[in-house]
């Protein structure tokens, strides 16, 4: 099956309002080159969500929110439902990293967000990925595929397709350290075996994004791997010109 790539611009809590409309504008205005094989989503902060919107309109670019709540409504000082979210944007990113370790974001709390999304027909993109310790272990593949199955066990093979995985070792965000193509493919093709264990059948049609330092100087070589459908990119997401770059380097 054939998998259109994906990339995806987590701006975390970053962009005062102008900066975020003018890089949206920015990204939207421009011809990155590959319309037909590649989806382009811009994730910015709650509050820019709505203004994000709308200088994106008419683009084709999609808007994904960076959070959700677990919660339905109600009584939830500061928190953001997926209802809220349902009809604004299309995707939310779920257990990255940084909510993972700054928020105490168990695999329970993501499964239950998780839950919520898929029940308002928002597309996740989950994160998933292992510290530089696991790594220097040997143990990463099972910690990642460990992270996949608490929260993904007992889906239907409908809500497993409308997944998006993003691979991301924490040792490789911020840092100026990408995963290599090779190691960013093994680990893609262990996330789709993992699936396709899990859910027979359906692990080819799931998109597997890489995440962790993705520049125009590394994304050519990564995203031309073949179980990598894309990108989730942080710092990178934040200069137009360096976003747009690594969406045209996707080639095919
Ligand atoms: C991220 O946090 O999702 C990320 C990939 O960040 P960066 O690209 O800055 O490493």
């Amino acid at each position: 099956m054939t998998r259109r790539k994906l990339i995806a611009g987590n701006w975390k809590m970053n962009t005062s309002l102008e900066e975020a409309d003018e890089l949206a504008r920015a990204i939207a205005a421009h011809d990155y080159g590959a319309p037909n094989n590649v989806d382009l989503a811009v994730c910015p902060p709650f509050p820019w969500l709505v203004p994000v919107r709308d200088a994106i309109a008419g683009s084709g670019i999609a808007l994904g929110a960076q959070n959700c709540s677990h919660l339905p409504n109600g009584a939830v000082t500061g928190e953001v439902s997926v209802q809220m979210l349902s009809g604004l944007c299309r995707f939310v990113i779920v257990g990255h990293s940084e909510r993972r370790s700054l928020f105490a974001e168990s695999n329970e709390i993501i499964r239950r967000k998780l839950d919520a999304i898929l029940g308002v027909g928002l597309t996740p993109i989950l994160c998933v990925g292992e510290s530089i310790g696991i790594r220097r272990q040997g143990a990463a593949a099972e910690h990642v595929v460990s992270q996949l199955s608490a929260v993904l066990v007992g889906r239907s093979p409908d809500e497993i397709r409308h997944c998006v995985i993003a691979y991301e070792p924490i040792w490789a965000i911020g840092t100026g350290v990408a995963a290599s193509a090779s190691d960013a493919e093994e680990m893609a093709l262990t996330i789709r075996s993992s699936l396709d264990s899990l859910f027979p059948g359906n692990g080819d049609d799931v998109r597997i994004l890489y995440g962790g330092s993705v520049t125009p100087a590394n994304s050519l070589e990564t995203l031309s791997q073949q179980n990598v459908d894309g990108a989730l990119v942080g710092g990178a997401s934040l200069k137009a010109d360096l976003f747009l770059a690594i969406a045209g380097s996707v080639s095919g």
